[in-house]
């Protein structure tokens, strides 16, 4: 990457570089828990991204996921390959496997921005979900990562069997010092779509959020953040639009290529084209590129700061990602 590389747009690639896991969540979206490709397989797509950013422009991070991460022996040597070419990167976790000696490595890696951690719920559902004992291991595995200086944050995933709880977690996320929380909700990907907020209980999970992130306090700096869509609605001025696609790519573990996770139209393969190849002509990244404001929002004042709100959700719900989001209350 060239030197003025830092005066580029962002692009985000979020790779589940396997799909080993140590765990077995009851809501996961995989469907297989074996996909792993050779060390060398997994270089060579790094070499494509660190190409795809260099001639589309763009200043590179990579959020490594899993499965688990940190169970690939692949993770590290990324990871020193990304620090050679200034690609920056986080890593979303189980938190389960950290300890003093992960947290110490990570720590080493100066392209490391950030490691999150989903949390599910109360202690009591987020063992449900996770096993028992991940509660606890989760945030041991945080306070390993605040010891070692590496920026905490918390993921929390609302659905109908959860959100109720939003409160608890986030005050469980500020008594442990967390650095930064946020909430999104459930995308019904293979998980039934009775379990997706209705507007009404997502209007509460905004309004809550909202109260929140104006409480940073002395005794708490976790930071509340209002950065997912509609979550402007109740006063916050950050707004959030879908950038799948065109600012943001997902690398599965067998080499597909989605515009985003919680989007899953199959642009291609990586183990067949290099990713600059599959983006430059796909069809569905010009779509993307070129979709607008769905009809249904032509004519709200928000409109081009939302751009008609989660495109993952519009398309799970309807089959169609360029419609107005379904929890969408905004009166203009
Ligand atoms: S009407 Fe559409 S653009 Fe306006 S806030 Fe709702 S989803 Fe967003
Ligand atoms: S598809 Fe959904 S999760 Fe992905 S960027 Fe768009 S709104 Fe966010």
């Amino acid at each position: 990457m060239t030197d003025n590389a830092v005066n580029r747009k962002k692009h985000v690639l979020q790779w589940h570089i396997l799909h080993r896991c140590n765990l077995r969540c009851t809501h996961c979206y995989q469907d297989d828990y074996v996909s792993e490709l050779s060390a060398d397989t997994l270089s060579g797509f790094l070499s494509q991204y660190i190409e795809f950013c260099d001639t589309h422009g763009f200043r590179g991070h990579i959020n490594f996921t899993g499965g688990e991460p940190l169970l690939s022996d692949a993770l590290f040597p990324l990871m020193d390959k990304c620090d050679k070419n200034r690609i920056t990167y986080g890593l979303l976790t189980n938190g389960t496997l950290i300890d003093a000696d992960i947290a110490g490595q990570l720590a080493a890696h100066k392209g490391i921005r950030f490691v999150q951690v989903s949390i599910d719920g109360t202690k009591e559902t987020h063992d449900r979900v996770r096993g028992k004992g991940n509660f606890d291991k989760a945030f041991r595995g945080l306070h390993y990562l605040k010891d070692a200086g590496i920026q905490t944050m918390a993921a929390f995933t609302c659905h109908k069997g959860n959100y109720r709880e939003l409160g608890k977690v986030i005050k469980a996320v500020r008594k442990n010092g967390i650095d930064r929380f946020w909430a999104d909700r459930l995308i019904p990907m293979g998980s039934s779509k009775e379990d997706v907020l209705s507007t009404e209980e997502y209007r509460e999970v905004i309004k809550l959020l909202t109260k929140e992130h104006s409480r940073r306090t002395l005794f708490s700096h976790t930071d509340v953040h209002l950065n997912r869509s509609l979550q402007f609605l109740e006063g916050g001025n950050c707004y959030y639009y879908c950038d799948a696609g065109i600012s943001l790519l997902t690398l599965l573990a067998d080499g597909t290529l989605l515009p985003c996770r919680r989007l899953p139209l199959a642009l291609g393969s990586c183990l067949e084209k290099s990713m600059s190849e599959i983006y430059d002509n796909s069809d569905i990244i010009r779509q993307l590129k070129e979709t607008t404001i769905p009809e249904e929002c032509n004519s709200c004042p928000k409109a081009h700061l939302c751009m008609g709100g989660a495109k993952c959700l519009s398309y799970a719900m309807t089959g169609d990602y360029n419609r107005k989001d379904i929890n969408c209350y905004y009166k203009y």
